[in-house]
């Protein structure tokens, strides 16, 4: 039977905007010795934003970006929202591919009128033996683009840490629990964010699969483990964790697979829901 305790956690935690579906257990919640956040959507906005375009010689910037937004134009990952809104902005016309192949944690392949066009990161870039200048650590993302397997260009997307990170961590740290970021994104943009919200264990250029590996690694290391994720590709990572939490703002199938919902994007709701949990699991001892 579900401990009265239990009921008022609930009570407290739809106060503050977190949802404790049924299944989650306090006992796991309060054992939880590591929490382990995925970047984009958690920790940062994933208001993804283009800043900039940097052609290389011989091409223009228009003519980047409609090469990079056209290859993008059926993908629904944020990053090629963000792509394809710009160029529809500046007026530019987009057409769709006609072949396109989407890899997941990578980027876009894609058949145009102009060519082969790939759009993605650097390890996508390194597949394909493209050569690429350095990218400079930022809290968003670099999208290179290759055309016929030549380097065109290179596409600077930001996206913005959330304002409660920071407090997040640092609250998390007071309970005595120790953080982690899992991102596919590259080592540099994941740096960048670890340091400016004190996170201390930080794994990038991971493949969804990879989270689950890593997460359990984690596990295996320093006991218990709560995960948070918000997209379709952290589901398996939210069952794989002994508490899955998701933002609300995320996928279906994240909100689906987790244990804890946040119904608002704040950070704080992290460290609160563990906070409400110890309050409980005392209270009905
Ligand atoms: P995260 O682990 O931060 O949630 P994803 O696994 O969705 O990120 O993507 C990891 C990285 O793969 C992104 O940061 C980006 O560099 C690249 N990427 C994924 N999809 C695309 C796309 N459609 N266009 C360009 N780059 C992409
Ligand atoms: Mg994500």
């Amino acid at each position: 039977s579900v401990p009265l305790a239990f009921f008022s956690g609930i009570g407290a935690g739809s106060k503050k905007g977190i949802l404790f579906k049924g299944g989650v257990s306090l006992e796991a919640m309060n054992n939880i010795k590591t929490v382990v956040m995925d970047k984009t959507g958690t920790i940062t906005k994933g208001n993804f934003i283009l800043q900039q375009t940097v052609p290389e010689k011989g091409i223009t910037s228009e003519e980047l970006l409609t090469l990079c937004a056209s290859a993008e134009s059926t993908s629904t990952h944020p990053i090629a929202h963000s792509i394809v809104s710009a160029a529809k902005e500046k007026g530019l016309e987009i057409t769709e591919p006609k072949s396109v192949e989407e890899l997941a944690g990578h980027g876009v392949l894609a058949v145009l009128a102009q060519g082969k066009v790939i759009c993605g990161n650097k390890k996508l870039m390194d597949q394909f033996h493209i050569k690429t200048p350095f990218n400079a650590p930022s809290y968003g993302t670099e999208v290179f683009v290759a055309l016929d397997g030549i380097y065109i260009g290179r596409l600077m997307i930001s996206d913005t840490i959330k304002d409660d990170a920071r407090s997040a961590v640092s609250a998390l740290q007071n309970l005595g629990i120790k953080t982690a970021m899992l991102t596919g994104d590259e080592t540099d943009s994941a740096n960048a964010v670890a340091g400016e919200t004190g996170i201390e264990q930080v794994y990038a250029r991971l493949l969804p699969q990879d989270k689950v590996t890593k997460l359990a690694q984690i596990r295996d290391e320093n006991g218990a483990v709560m995960f948070i994720g918000d997209g379709i590709n952290d589901a398996p990572v939210l069952a794989g964790a002994d508490v899955g939490a998701a933002m609300g703002s995320g996928a279906d199938a994240a909100i689906e697979a987790a244990d804890v919902v946040f119904m608002t994007s704040s950070m704080e709701a992290i460290p609160e829901s563990l906070h409400i949990a110890r309050v409980s699991n005392r209270i009905s001892k």
